[in-house]
């Protein structure tokens, strides 16, 4: 995993970069994104939220666009209002945007009969795929969009609100903690990518002292990496990410 990846502000813009968006975040975030981008781009008084086109943007009722959504995985008749629509050819200033939602349990038949459109549509038509986790999209359907991460991505581990605790070894204040854990509310994938990085920064610095030959600093580094790795043996699910978090806050203050 990347821990060196650039933080991408979020998009103001209402343009297209492509014919097809791969947006990545979480669901109701990349909804609002949406939301807001199609207002941006269709409301005559730039996205005011309270015009009839903007209320019928919000209810997925407005003409220029098609929200797709599956019932868990996809099914080719789930894309069938796809093909049916991109059958019809827009009129020279008319366009359509097609939202994919949980592109992330986009099936291997569904991708596959979705690359021709998602890589040449018809005029007018843009694709817009949402999905929560970049590593659970085909890398056929990612090479064909330009990609942007809406979930903050932190560049330096030592500065993420909850990671400095265990960078710094801060556990004589479980109140501050507790306060952290609540503001970032992280999910499983927050969890997985924070520990990660967590782990690699801890490697580094066992690496460092062993260089300097400091033998006590040597053993506490051991120890933490040695908790984090047994925590990593049993991963949140969802829903048990705060839980995971406290009890390592907890093993490693031990
Ligand atoms: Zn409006």
């Amino acid at each position: 995993m990347d821990t060196n990846k650039q933080i991408q502000p979020i998009k103001t813009s209402c343009e297209f970069s492509g014919p097809a968006q791969l947006w990545i975040g979480t669901t109701q975030k990349l909804i609002d994104h949406a939301h807001s981008f199609m207002q941006q781009r269709w409301c005559v008084h730039g996205g005011c939220t309270r015009c009839t086109p903007c209320k019928l943007i919000e209810q997925h009722q407005f003409h220029g666009a098609l929200w797709v959504q599956p019932d868990g995985n996809y099914s080719r008749d789930d894309l069938d209002i796809i093909f049916r629509t991109l059958q019809f050819a827009l009129d020279e200033n008319r366009e359509m945007i097609i939202v994919i939602q949980r592109a992330d349990y986009l099936t291997a038949s569904c991708y596959n009969s979705l690359l021709k459109s998602i890589e040449e549509p018809p005029r007018g038509y843009h694709f817009l795929l949402l999905a929560e986790r970049l590593d659970a999209v085909a890398p056929t359907i990612r090479s064909r969009c330009t990609i942007t991460h809406f979930t903050p991505q932190y560049t330096d581990i030592t500065q993420h609100p909850l990671a400095k605790f265990f960078i710094n070894c801060h556990y004589e204040n479980p109140s501050s903690f507790l306060q952290a854990l609540d503001s970032v509310d992280p999910d499983e994938h927050m969890t997985a990518e924070l520990i990660d990085s967590l782990l690699r920064y801890w490697l580094g610095e066992y690496k460092k002292s062993a260089v300097e030959r400091n033998a006590s600093k040597l053993t506490t580094i051991e120890s933490i990496v040695n908790t984090i790795q047994q925590a990593l043996e049993e991963p949140p699910m969802a829903g048990s990410s705060k839980l995971f978090w406290k009890n390592l806050f907890i093993q490693i203050k031990a």
